[in-house]
Order: C-alpha cells, then structure tokens, then sequence
C-alpha cells in the first residue's frame, strides 16, 4: 500500500510511523493500482475518436475499466457503469435523473441527503431499534408512493450495515427502486448488486484504495436513458446541428467532456485487487481489530463509542467516540501531535445525525482499513487513554 511507511512528526521533534485510522475519509492508494496508473502514463491521450495508438490504448483501458467494474459489484448485463468524479457526483446524477420523490434516512451523509432534495426528500427518522426503522420506512414507501429508496451501505459514522437485501424487496414490493451508497461499504465488504436486488449503487475510487478523482454509478439504463444529460458537452451526442441536438444513450450521456482515464483505470485496477484478496479472512481481521477497539476505547474511563441503533446486526470498521468533558479537535490534535496517529474529528458531513445522538459538538473517529494493525488498535487505545489520565 503506498504511503506505509509514512512517517510522523511529533511535538517532540522527533518522528514516529503514522498510525492511519482515517480510511473511511479517503484510503492510501494500493501499490498495484499506483503501478496501473504509471503503466498508463506513456500512453496520455485523449478517449473515443482518436485513431492514433496512445488515444487507441486510452480508449480500451478507459471502456475495460467499466466492464471491471460492473463485474466487481456483480452488474446485471444491461446494467451501466458511469464514471463520475466521486460519489456525491454520481448521487446528484442519478438525482437529475430520478423519475419522482425519494425515500432517505436521517442517518445519510450529506451527499445522499442533500442530492435529493431538489424531486423532493422525504426523511425516516432512524430512531429506536433497526426494526423501528425499517418498519417506519415500509410505512413511508407503501403510504405514499416513490420512486427511489436511496440507502447507505454502510454509515460513515459508525460503520452500521442494514440489511440491503430486506430493503432492496421492501422497496420494490412498495414500486420504487434502492440506490445504495457504497462509499463506506464497498472497501469493506463483497457487493452483488444483482443478488441483493440494488438497482444503482454509487462510490468513490479515493476510499477503495485509488486515487482522487473519480468514482462510479452503476445500475439500470432506463431512467439515465430517459433524462436530460447530467452535463452538456462533447462526448456525450451522437448528432449536433445549431438547432437540435441528439444525445448518446448511458453512459455517454452522462459522461460529457474529456474524462478522467486514469482515475477509471485506477478504480479497475483496485478492483482487481480486491478482488482477488481474500475477502472472509479480511472481514474476519476486521471485526477483531474493531471489536477490540471498541472494548479497549469502552474501557477508558469518560469514553463513549457512538451507535445508531442497539440492535444493529452488522458493522464495518468504523469506530466513533466522545471523550466527556473534551472538544473532538482536542483528542484528534492530542493523538496526532503527540503519537503520530490520524483520526477525523467533527460532524462527518451527517449533521442531523450527530443531533440526533445528542452530540452537536461532534466527535473522535477512527477507521479501520486493509493496513490496520493490532498494534496500532493498541497505540490508540493507550493513547486515548493517555488523553484522559492527563486531563484528571
Ligand atoms: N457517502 C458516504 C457514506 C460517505 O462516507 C462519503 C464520504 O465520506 C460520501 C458519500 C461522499 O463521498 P465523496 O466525498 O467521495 O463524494
């Protein structure tokens, strides 16, 4: 993984390895995906069109990466890939193109809350039990009808997981479709969007392993067929005269202007790589390193680990917490200055659900990622722990 041997510096002067807990922001780059890129390098050339070798190369690369793609999310065959530039990109896409109102959570990050708003959002409080919330979300889409259920696959804020299958049949027994954000789910876990039964699913290539700059939408071609393209431009017409215009189909439609090639072969590229770890024993890992974080953390006096619900079945590395009596920004620069360990602090871009937790001022989190180690679990909990013995 690039950037592993990163080093810190401390307040102290001197150095230490850094400890990343800040995977869920954005992940190191693996070195396969860093060596597809400079593999592409020599050939810099514009896609479509060009008939010299480099613009050639560019073109198979940059078509290929979507064929990787739709088979690592497990695509349906007529389902489309679009590059975007992230996944708050490929969310106000598919917002410009949803036929109607949609369903969201009050859990979501602003990138699928907000996105909606302009066909109209209409919000579940995911208050009580996972049950509560589901059944309250059955009542919201069967009441009154809409389009689209847009759900996280796993929150950015605590790492909790629904059951995307359940909702992916509830959505479609009430007549709407699901898009899952997969921005925090999809470098934790294997996704089949065919057998779940999603219809788009949307993420970012700088949080599964790749670099910035680009990200996905996968999914069904009709609604993204039938809309007005995302943005107007070369690349995605098939036909121009000064007074008409005919537009490509998906994903072209969508994908007007020069795109970004070496982020698509970058995203295909690390999806290749994942693909071929081993996906049981890296979950297994996982849930060990945050079932210990989680117990260590518990056990430092005035520390509390933050949950949506108190029956979540599931959960992806992702571990939140407050210290009583301290800002957020003061933990985070404490464990950064003083240990080399890097941790987000803040609200996470989900203010209504850091209201809804009752912590408005925010909070400490740490996130877990292919690079994670047991030892690196144990600087933080230490260091935390640090943290409070010296404020007593
Ligand atoms: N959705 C979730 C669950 C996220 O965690 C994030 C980023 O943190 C986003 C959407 C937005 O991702 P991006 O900033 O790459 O568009």
């Amino acid at each position: 993984m690039c950037g592993s041997d990163l080093r810190a510096p401390l307040r102290d002067g001197t150095t230490v390895t850094y400890a990343n807990f800040d995977y869920a922001a954005s992940a190191p780059a693996l070195s396969a995906v860093a060596e597809r890129v400079q593999s592409l390098l020599p050939f810099y050339a514009s896609v479509h069109r060009g008939a010299g070798y480099a613009s050639q190369v560019c073109t198979e690369r940059y078509e290929g990466a979507r064929d990787v793609v739709a088979d690592f999310v497990g695509a349906r065959a007529d389902d489309v890939v679009v590059f975007t530039r992230n996944t708050t990109d490929a969310l106000n896409l598919l917002a410009s193109c949803v036929p109607g109102e949609t369903v969201v959570l009050d859990i979501e990050h602003h990138a699928n809350l907000l996105s909606w708003k302009r066909n109209g959002a209409r919000v579940v409080e995911s208050a009580g039990t996972v049950e509560e919330t589901i059944q309250r979300i059955v009542a919201e889409l069967c009441t009154r009808p809409a389009a689209l259920l847009a759900v996280t696959g796993a929150s950015n804020v605590t790492g909790e997981v629904l059951p995307i299958a359940r909702l992916a049949r509830i959505a479609h027994e009430c007549g709407a479709r699901i898009l899952v954000d997969a921005a925090q789910l999809l470098p934790h876990r294997r996704v089949d969007i065919a057998e779940l039964g999603v219809d788009y699913l949307a993420f970012s290539g700088h949080k599964l392993y790749a670099p910035f700059g680009a990200g996905a939408l996968v999914g069904r071609a009709d609604w993204l067929d039938a809309a007005e393209p995302y943005l107007a431009g070369g690349g995605a017409t098939k036909n121009v005269e000064i007074d008409s215009v005919q537009w490509a189909a998906a994903p072209q439609r969508h994908e007007a202007g020069t795109p970004n090639v070496l982020g698509a072969v970058a995203i295909a590229a690390a999806c290749e790589a994942l693909a071929g770890f081993d996906a049981v024993a890296a979950q297994q890992h996982e849930r060990e390193l945050c079932d210990r974080l989680t117990a260590g953390l518990g056990a430092v006096d005035g520390v509390q680990v933050l949950r949506i619900w108190p029956d979540s079945p599931d959960s992806v590395g992702i571990v939140t917490f407050t210290v009583a009596g301290a800002e957020p920004r003061e933990v985070a620069t404490f464990l950064s200055d003083g240990y080399g360990i890097g941790v987000r602090d803040g609200r996470f871009c989900a203010h209504p659900l850091l209201s809804r937790l009752g912590h408005v001022e925010g909070a400490v989190r740490a996130s877990l990622g292919l690079g994670s180690s047991g030892a690196d679990v144990d600087r933080l909990i230490a260091a935390v722990a640090e943290f409070v013995r010296g404020r007593a």
